[in-house]
């Protein structure tokens, strides 16, 4: 039910307040899909441990958005606008961070994303606290590094025109990642396979960005297209979230492009859930493959449970502190 309300603000500022830096992410609720089937991928040594702390891992998917409004240089971390760096960024970015420091300068780098870069200090990190055997970093950093995974998965985290803004599409953020899956990911085909070691996490990660900055010339030019097919009062529809009623883009117009994009939105996702179990499964490997049933029936210590009430406390203020995408 909350997340419910969550995804339908996400709804309505996509549609009314476009823009605002609330929107870069998959909606709370593919978020959490995502990390909870990519326990699914693990192999036998890992399964059980995540299974067991698979509401964690779900519930948690979202600190990453929810930080944002708590942590300086949270935002960065979420997309990166491959078109500020001109016609091939993928040829011009030097893909290690200290090399595209000295081509652009770190602000340069921060101000338009980061996230290839930060989702191989993720592997890092997840694959210390397997070592240090701390069970607490352990679930934080993988619910986090799923996040992570998830928004490099998404077209639009990959373009400084994330919402349509530059384009008259204001919206279209939420709509491809929070209303196509919310509308149509049940049918989705979620048996991705098994998780995989991933040798070189950084070229992973650039790979995935890549992949993504070639569908969002599809993502933003099929919606342009649609509109033009589509009277307003048949674009948008008015749905019960809760106690309010939202304009949200009808199911018809959600349909049409959906069906557009030829399963794009459900290709992404799978791509995102593999990636995330292949992640932790390698930061797992790298780590020494510890033996993790000495955590089994172990539970979040009073310190931790603290940290993630205060961030929510935070979160439920507001405040975002820092510039998303823009
Ligand atoms: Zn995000």
């Amino acid at each position: 039910m909350r997340h419910k309300l969550f995804i339908s603000f996400l709804i309505v500022l996509g549609l009314f307040a476009a823009g605002l830096p609330l929107l870069h992410s998959w909606g709370f609720f593919a978020h959490k899909q995502i990390n909870r089937i990519a326990v699914f991928t693990l192999p036998e040594d890992l399964i059980g441990f995540y299974k067991e702390n698979i509401e964690f891992i779900t519930e948690h998917a979202v600190d990453p958005d929810k930080r944002r409004y708590a942590v300086n240089g949270e935002a960065e971390r979420h997309f990166i606008d491959l078109d500020r760096y001109g016609v091939s960024p993928l040829d011009s970015i030097p893909k290690k961070w200290d090399d595209a420091v000295k081509k652009y300068s770190e602000d340069t780098l921060k101000a338009h994303g980061i996230v290839p870069w930060h989702i191989d200090v993720m592997v890092r990190r997840l694959t210390k606290a397997f070592r240090d055997e701390d069970f607490d970093r352990i679930l934080r950093l993988s619910s986090d590094l799923g996040h992570y995974v998830a928004d490099a998965h998404v077209p639009l985290h990959t373009t400084k025109n994330y919402n349509g803004q530059l384009t008259n599409q204001r919206g279209i953020h939420a709509f491809w990642e929070s209303r196509l899956p919310e509308l149509f990911s049940e049918n989705y085909d979620f048996f991705v396979g098994k998780a995989r070691y991933i040798a070189d996490p950084l070229s992973y990660a650039w790979k995935v960005v890549g992949e993504s900055f070639a569908a969002k010339d599809s993502v933003l030019l099929f919606e342009a297209e649609l509109n033009q097919r589509f009277s307003s009062d048949r674009k948008y529809s008015y749905e019960n979230r809760g106690a309010s009623v939202m304009r949200v883009y009808s199911e018809d117009y959600s349909t049409e492009y959906n069906k557009m994009l030829d399963g794009m939105v459900e290709r992404r996702m799978r791509a995102a859930i593999i990636g995330a179990g292949s992640l932790w499964f390698t930061a797992w490997v790298n780590a020494g493959q510890p033996d993790l049933s000495r955590f089994l029936h172990r539970k979040i210590s009073p310190q931790t449970e603290q940290e993630l009430i205060e961030e929510e406390k935070i979160f439920e203020q507001g405040k975002v502190k820092g510039r998303i995408c823009d």
